[in-house]
Order: structure tokens, then sequence, then C-alpha cells
């Protein structure tokens, strides 16, 4: 063999590498759709390799090594080639406020025929109609709904009601005491425990007012003008089991989801108390109990974007997420928020959650610009009259995602690529779809949780 032949065997070594490791962990991850198609790959690759290095003469075989090598390197340098592109051009102002009692989970709360449901609907009488239909249906997490599992519904309203007995441990007396910190080595140590606690990620932003609803919406403070005067806000991510997530809309999502906002809201009552002993108020925002809007706020404290979905897009997990916010007086040391471009790019390219979605509550369109900010909005209504129907917090959107894959090697190599080539967005994109099918299909549930 001569020596650009020995150079070209080194390099086809590269591909053929990244494809058994692909198909191993696709298996890993019980990808089948994917693990079959990357089989499939590397058989015909081997079949290739195999037919030139045995099957041909010595000349030909040199010649067709050297020139599948060079292939290989031209194909890969086009694809991760940073391409000038536009850019991204969206305003950036501060969104508006939001009253608690415009979401969802509040609009649900309302016990028809009360006084409170009667005053609401005077006030905001174009919400009448949406409410009257989601409430035809027999509601979330209950019996009769499309994916009622007595056991895995029962498993998750337990999750709930353990998060309900935290509600009334997110605020507390404050030490009378006030130790000295220093900003710095105060976040270190937070954000250290943090993360040792289970958190994915964390960080901290300046407390702004559009982080804070204008007027409570739940139980605990519903019609009552939101106050908070803290300075700072501390914001932390907690990952959902990823196999969880993909048998979404069927129970284990709800159950999974209620696994992480006890999670986080153990975490985030933690942390609020610990900085409380310092003589430094803080507040705990968990599970039906928030003043805040936690995508807002993880967002601002650099956590992410908002995507198509409307809600937190992680860099390593999407948004396969739950959030936690604890809001507090001590001075930290803050993160800024730095636009992930490519991120939000690829979700103008991608619609896939949109194409997904059982309510076709995820806007296919560009985003809109709202209140100074430039952002999807989601049919909110549409979405929460599923998961009346489902029983589920459905989830569909988040399974999908490509976004959402593990965070190992494999998809980690893919994101860092996509931050850098907009030819290779476009080609993850077009590779997630086939390996992984547009509209993936839901995972089946593990032996222990069938019925
Ligand atoms: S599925 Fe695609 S469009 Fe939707 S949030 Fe994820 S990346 Fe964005
Ligand atoms: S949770 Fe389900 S219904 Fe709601 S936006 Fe996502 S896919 Fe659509």
């Amino acid at each position: 063999m001569d020596s650009w032949t020995i150079i070209a065997c080194i390099i086809l070594l590269f591909p053929t590498v990244f494809l058994a490791y692909a198909l191993i962990q696709s298996a890993m991850e019980l990808e089948i759709r994917a693990t079959k198609r990357l089989g499939l790959v590397l058989f015909f690759w081997l079949v290739i390799l195999a037919v030139i290095i045995f099957g041909i003469g010595q000349a030909g075989r040199n010649y067709f090594l050297v020139f599948l090598a060079l292939m290989f390197l031209a194909g890969t340098v086009i694809l991760l080639f940073p391409w000038p592109e536009g850019k991204l051009g969206w305003t950036r102002g501060k969104p508006d406020r939001v009253d608690e009692r415009n979401i969802m989970f509040s609009r649900a709360e309302l016990i028809p025929g009360s006084e409170r449901y009667n005053s609401y609907y005077k006030e905001f009488p174009d919400h009448k109609a949406a409410d009257d239909n989601f409430r035809k249906f027999d509601g979330f997490l209950k019996p009769g709904s499309y994916f009622y599992n007595p056991w895995l519904f029962g498993a998750a309203n337990a999750g709930f009601y353990t998060v309900e007995s935290l509600r009334s441990r997110t605020d507390g007396p404050v030490s009378s005491t006030k130790q000295d910190v220093d900003p710095e080595q105060i976040t270190k140590f937070v954000t250290s425990w943090a993360r040792e606690m289970g958190c994915h990620s964390i960080g901290v932003t300046p407390l702004l007012k559009h982080h804070l609803y204008t007027i409570g919406g739940r139980q605990h403070n519903y019609g009552e003008p939101v106050k908070n005067t803290h300075s700072n806000a501390i914001a932390f991510t907690v990952e959902m089991d990823f196999q969880r997530v993909r048998s979404a809309p069927r129970g284990p999502i709800i159950m999974e989801s209620a696994a992480q906002y006890l999670k986080s809201g153990t975490i985030a009552v933690q942390i609020a108390a610990f900085i409380r002993t310092l003589g430094y108020d803080a507040r705990a925002h968990i599970d039906g109990k928030y003043q805040v809007r936690c995508p807002e706020v993880a967002k601002d404290a650099g956590l992410g974007e908002l995507g198509r979905m409307s809600i937190l897009m992680t860099p390593d997990l999407g948004p396969r997420v739950r959030i936690g916010v604890v809001t507090t007086d001590l001075p930290l040391q803050t993160n800024s928020h730095k636009q992930d471009t490519a991120l939000l790019k690829f979700c103008q390219i991608c619609k896939k959650c949109a194409e997904a979605c059982p309510s076709q509550a995820i806007s296919h369109k560009d985003p809109e610009n709202v209140g100074g900010t430039t952002q999807w909005i989601i049919n909110q209504e549409a979405c929460y009259t599923y998961w009346c129907k489902a029983g589920t917090d459905c989830g569909k959107c988040i399974a999908v995602c490509p976004f959402s894959h593990p965070d190992n090697l494999l998809h980690s190599i893919v994101r860092s690529f996509i931050k850098l080539s907009p030819l290779f967005r476009r080609f993850a994109l077009m590779m997630d779809d086939w390996l992984y099918g547009r509209k993936p299909a839901e995972k089946d549930l593990p032996e222990w949780m069938k019925l």
C-alpha cells in the first residue's frame, strides 16, 4: 500500500467508527427505527469497503479508497463550513406582563356558578366559549380520559399531592442575623449545591418586572396584585426522563411531570430556606404557587431560549426539562442571556412539534411581535382542551423535538455542528426525520407499568 492509500484508510475509519457508535447508542436509547436504519447504512458501507478492498485489483483498490476518502472529506467540509447567513433580526424588548388569572390552570380551577367564576367571565367574556369547550371533556387525570390508567394516574396524583405539601414552605421567617457574603462565593456555593441535588443547569438573573405576574390566579393569591421586591432570581432546570417523555401523550409523561415538579420544588424550597438562614429574604416558586413566569426567568438567567413551543429550550436537553425558581434579596453574581441564534433558526425550519401536536396548538408560522419582543405564541386553549381529553399533560411536542434526545456524545456532536453550520442544520433535521420519523411513534410502556 502506498502512503496515500494508508491515509485514505485512516480517514475512512472515522465514518465507520461513527456509524458503529451511532448504531450502538441508538440501540441503547431503544430507538428501534433508528437502530434498523443505521444498521442498514453500516452494512452497505461495509459491503462497499469490502468490495473495494477484496474484490478488485491493487491499482483499482488504491484509486477507489483515495476517491472515497476525498469524497468523505469534501462532504464533511461542505456540511460543516460556517456558511454566512442573514441575522435573525428579532426585536428583543421586554415582553408584556401577564395576568395569572388568564393562564389555563387558573381558569380550570374556576368552579362553574361560583362568584369567582361569574366575575372572571364578566371581565374576560372572550374566554368563555373556549373554557366551556374544555369543561365538556372528562378532564385532566380523570377516569374516562383517553389514556386513563388508574395506576399511572394514581402515581402522578401522589406526586402532585406531595408537591402540595411543599406549598406552605415556599417562604418563611428570615434570620435576624444577616451574614456578610461575597456574591461570587455564595453564587458558587448555591449553584454547586443545587447541581449536587440534581439540577441539570442553573443561572441567576436580576428579577425584572416582566418576570412577575400582574395579578395572582391560583388558590393562594387569586385576584391579588403580585408583590415581590426581590432583586435576583435563581432559575434551574431538572431533567425529565427520556423514555417516559417518549411515551407521550400516555400516562408515563404525567407521572414524570409530577416527579420533576416534586424534585424541582424540593430543591427550590431548600435553597430558599437556606438563604433565609443567612438573613436574606427568599421565596421558592413551585408548581401551583408561582409569582413568576418560569420560562422567562430561566431564559434571562441564560438557560436557553423560548422556542416554537413557547417553552424553555435548553441547549443540551431541549424542552425536556422542568424549571424551578427562587427569588431573593441575597446579593448574587448574575448571568446574562446570550441569544442562541442557531437554536432559534433550527426552530424556524423544523416545525416537527407543530406537525405532531394533536390539537394543532403550535404555530407553523414565523414568530410574532408581541409587546416589543419577537416570539412564538401557542394556542393555550387548544392545548389544554387536548389535555382534558387525554387525561395527561400530553407532551407530544417535547417528545418529538430533535433537541430532546439524550445528552450524550452522539447528540452533543450533532448539536455542536448545528451551532456551527446552517447547512448542517438542514442536514441534521433531514436525518432526524429519516431516523426517528417526521412524527415519531410513541414508545411502548415498560412492562412494570402495564396493567
Ligand atoms: S420540535 Fe423543532 S420547531 Fe419544535 S421546538 Fe423543537 S426544534 Fe423547535
Ligand atoms: S402538549 Fe400536546 S397538545 Fe399541547 S402543544 Fe404540546 S403537543 Fe400540542
